[in-house]
C-alpha cells in the first residue's frame, strides 16, 4: 500500500549500522534544547549512552526567526537593515562559540565555520533577492547548530558522524517527502560509516524536486525526525522539547494544563494539525504509516514521563483541546443547484487546482461553508467560484478542536462541549468527520475565552 509516497507494508527494522543487535532511535532536539552553550553541553550528556541513534537538531532558538526577518528586509530592498540583523546574529554566534569549547582547536574550527556561513549570507544578500536565495538563507540555522554541536562532541572525544541532510532529505513536486529517495539515500549515507552508532543531522532542511535547497516549513525538524524514522524503520522517534509532553490545552493561553501520558496516532495528528505547536502539523503520518512509536520528552526534565504516541487508543474520553489561527471561511451559496450532482465536485476542483487544502466543511440546503488556512490563491479561487455561485469571505477566524476518542454512539460528548461553549458565538461546527475530533469555528478574538471555557468544562 502507498499513501503520500510512504509505503506502509513491512516494518522490518533497519539494524543500527554500529550495532547489529539493535535498531536505531531518532532523537530530535528543538531550538531551546540547543539554544545556548550550556544547553548544548547538557545535550552531550543526554545522548551519550551508547544506544545507536540519529540526532536531528533544529536551529538554535531565535535563529530561524532572525533569518526570516533578514529575508524580509532583503525582499523589501532594505539592505542596511538586513546587514545589521546579520551582524547581530553573527555576534550572537561568536559569543556562543567562545563559551562552548574548552580548547583552541574546536574554537578555531567554529571561527572558520562562522566566517564561511556568514560570508555565504552576505553573498546571498547581494543583488536581487529571490525565493531560491531565501530558502538558502533559512537553511543556515540548522547547518550552524549541527556543525557547532558536532565540534563539541569531537572535542569531548565522543565518536560521531555529521550526516548532511541535503544529501538524503528530498521533497517531490507536490512538496511531499520523496520516501523512496530518502530511504535509499539515508541508507547509503549511513552505510558509509560502518561501526558508527551516533549520527547528527539537520532538521527542517531538504532539497526540492529541482534539487534546490528547500525546507519542510516552520517547525519542520519534527517532520525530518519522523520521515527519517520511517525511512530507516527506527525503533522509536523521540521529540525532545521544552515541555513535558503534549498538554491537554494550549499552555501559552491556559494556566494549569497537564501532560497527556498516551495518545493514539490519530489523536496526536489531529492535535498537531489543529494547532498544538509542540508538533509540526503533518509530522505524525510517517510514523503512523510505519507504526513507529513517537515519544515527546522534555530536555529540561528528562526524567518526566512525557507523552507516548502509538497505534493504540486509550478508550473513550476527551483528551485535549487545540486551536488553529489564521483561518478564513468561505460561504458558497447557490439556490439553483446545491443538491444537484456534481456541485461539490465543481467546488472542490477549484481548491484542488489552486493546491489549497480545506479544513472544515458544513453544508445546508442552499449553502456550503468551508475553511482554508492558506490565502495565497484566495482571490483567484473566489473569482472562479463566483462563476457559478454567490460567495462570502470572512477572515480572522480560529478553529478550536476538541480531540479524543469518541464514537457517535457514546452519548454526552457534544453536550459537554457545547455546554462549556454556551457563552461563545460559534460560526461553524464540525462533528462526526472522524471519531477523534469535534471542531468549532470562532472569531480569533474569542479564542482565549473559548479555550478557557473548554478547559473548565472538560477537564
Ligand atoms: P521546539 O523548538 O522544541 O520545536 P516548539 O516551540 O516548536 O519547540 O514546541 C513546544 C511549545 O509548544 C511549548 O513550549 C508550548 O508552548 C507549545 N504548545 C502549544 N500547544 C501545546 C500543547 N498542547 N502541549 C504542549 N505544548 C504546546
Ligand atoms: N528551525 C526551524 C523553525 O524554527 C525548524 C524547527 O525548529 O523545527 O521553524
Ligand atoms: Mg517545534
Amino acid at each position: 500500500m502507498k499513501k503520500n509516497g510512504i509505503r506502509t507494508a513491512g516494518n522490518r527494522g533497519t539494524r543500527g549500522p554500529g550495532d547489529s543487535s539493535k535498531r536505531m532511535k531518532i532523537l530530535k532536539f528543538g531550538g531551546t534544547s540547543v539554544g545556548s552553550a550550556e544547553r548544548m553541553r547538557a545535550l552531550v550528556k543526554l545522548i551519550n549512552d551508547g544506544v545507536p541513534k540519529i540526532v536531528v537538531l533544529s536551529a538554535m532558538s531565535g535563529t530561524t526567526n532572525a533569518l526570516v526577518e533578514i529575508a524580509e528586509a532583503l525582499y523589501a530592498k532594505e539592505k542596511d537593515r538586513a546587514a545589521g540583523l546579520a551582524a547581530a546574529l553573527e555576534k550572537k554566534y561568536a559569543a556562543v562559540a567562545a563559551e562552548l569549547y574548552a580548547g583552541k582547536k574546536a574554537g578555531e574550527k567554529a571561527g572558520r565555520l562562522l566566517a564561511s556561513r556568514f560570508g555565504q549570507l552576505r553573498t546571498l544578500a547581494a543583488g536581487k533577492f529571490t525565493g531560491k536565495k531565501e530558502r538558502e538563507v533559512l537553511a543556515l540555522g540548522e547547518l550552524l547548530s549541527t556543525a557547532l554541536f558536532h565540534y563539541l562532541l569531537e572535542e569531548k572525544g565522543v565518536d560521531s558522524v555529521l550526516l548532511p541532510a541535503l544529501e538524503f532529505m528530498r521533497i517531490d513536486k507536490n512538496e511531499e517527502p520523496d520516501m523512496g529517495y530518502i530511504e535509499a539515500k539515508a541508507g547509503s549515507e549511513l552505510a558509509k560509516h560502518p561501526g558508527k552508532s551516533l549520527f547528527i543531522t539537520q532538521g527542517y532542511i531538504c532539497r526540492n524536486a529541482a534539487g534546490e535547497t528547500d525546507n519542510l516549513k516552520r517547525g519542520g525538524s519534527d517532520y525530518t525526525a519522523t520521515i527519517l524514522g520511517a525511512a530507516i524503520r527506527a525503533e522509536e522517534i523521540q521529540i525532545w522539547t521544552d515541555i513535558d509532553g503534549m498538554h491537554n490545552n494550549d499552555p501559552r493561553v491556559v494556566e494549569g494544563t497537564r501532560p497527556i501520558a498516551e495518545l493514539s496516532f490519530d489523536e496526536a495528528a489531529e492535535l498537531a494539525y489543529f494547532g498544538a505547536k509542540i508538533l509540526h502539523p503533518t509530522c505524525i503520518l510517517p510514523a503512523q504509516l510505519r507504526n513507529i512509536p513517537v515519544r515527546l520528552l522534555n530536555t529540561m526534565k528528562p526524567e518526566a514521563r512525557g507523552t507516548l504516541i502509538t497505534g493504540k487508543s486509550a478508550g473513550d474520553q476527551i483528551k485535549a483541546v487545540a486551536a488553529k489561527d489564521g483561518i478564513t471561511a468561505i460561504k458558497i451559496k447557490s439556490g439553483r443547484m446545491l443538491l444537484a450532482y456534481g456541485f461539490l465536485r465543481a467546488v472542490f476542483e477549484i481548491f484542488e487546482r489552486y493546491k489549497t487544502p480545506i479544513d472544515m466543511i458544513t453544508t445546508s440546503e442552499v449553502a456550503v461553508s468551508l475553511t482554508i488556512d492558506n490565502r495565497a490563491n484566495l482571490d483567484a479561487i473566489v473569482a472562479e467560484l463566483k462563476g457559478f455561485c454567490r460567495v462570502e469571505v470572512d477572515g480572522g477566524l480560529t478553529i478550536i478542536c476538541v480531540v479524543g476518542s469518541f464514537t457517535a454512539e457514546k452519548e454526552g460528548y457534544a453536550l459537554r462541549i457545547f455546554e462549556a461553549l454556551k457563552a461563545i458565538p460559534i460560526r461553524m461546527i464540525s462533528y462526526g468527520g472522524s471519531e477523534n475530533n469535534v471542531s468549532v469555528l470562532v472569531e480569533t478574538g474569542l479564542k482565549r475565552k473559548a479555550l478557557l471555557a473548554l478547559h473548565k468544562g472538560l477537564f
